[in-house]
């Protein structure tokens, strides 16, 4: 079995959200310093590196990471390549090799290098999902969204596609690193972490094939 590893690793470095709190580290314990144990603080945005949304982040009222489904966050799950596109629309998903019965559904698109060459600036003009692409995502039956690069909407768009998707119940996993991952069916395990109530939460997520 190969694995996949599509998980940002959560360093200094890693680009956040602009005007999110920065990622911040320390160690108020260090066996260098003659103390028992190391022990790490972390202080990061719910929304870092490779993470999902819950209907709270952009639903008045709306539900928390805990109402997530693990069956939807376990299972087959297709990576299909979007590359030389600016933005995915509605158009652009149709023309994919996207077979009907599909659920979780992640596109690679070209932002996928950003991470291999190490950006460590915000690119404002990522590749994501538009109102009316995410308008077919939950006409066509996904329950799991995932894109390569940190929201799932276009920055200058940012409200309406997450709203259809999260009151549809569809479930945006962003920040994957899908670069190396070449396109067709895997099985997906995305496991983010069990803050109840929170809008959002960091995820391990990986792809499994027989290959
Ligand atoms: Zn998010």
């Amino acid at each position: 079995m190969k694995i996949y590893d599509l998980t940002l690793p959560i360093t200094p470095d890693l680009i956040v959200w602009p005007g999110d709190p920065p990622l911040q580290f320390s160690q108020p314990y260090h066996l260098e310093r003659g103390d028992i144990c190391t022990v790490t603080r972390l202080s990061l945005s719910v929304h870092t590196g490779t993470h999902l949304d819950a209907p709270a982040h952009f639903v008045p009222g709306g539900a928390g990471v805990e109402v997530l489904a693990l069956s939807t966050l376990i299972g087959p799950a297709l990576v299909v390549e979007a590359l030389a596109v600016p933005a995915l629309t509605a158009a652009v998903l149709a023309a994919l090799p996207i077979p009907s019965g599909t659920e979780r559904l992640l596109v690679k698109t070209d932002n996928a290098a950003r991470w291999t060459v190490g950006e460590t600036v915000f690119y404002e003009e990522y590749v994501a999902v538009t109102a009316d692409g995410a308008r077919w995502l939950v006409d066509n039956g996904i329950k799991l969204i995932g894109v390569d690069y940190l929201s799932v909407a276009p920055f200058a768009e940012l409200v309406s596609p997450h709203q259809i998707l999260l009151n549809a119940g569809v479930i945006p996993v962003e920040g994957l690193n899908l670069d190396g991952v070449p396109p067709g069916p895997y099985q997906l395990v995305c496991l983010p972490l069990l803050i109840p109530g929170s809008d959002g939460a960091p995820c391990r997520a990986v792809l499994l094939t027989a290959d």
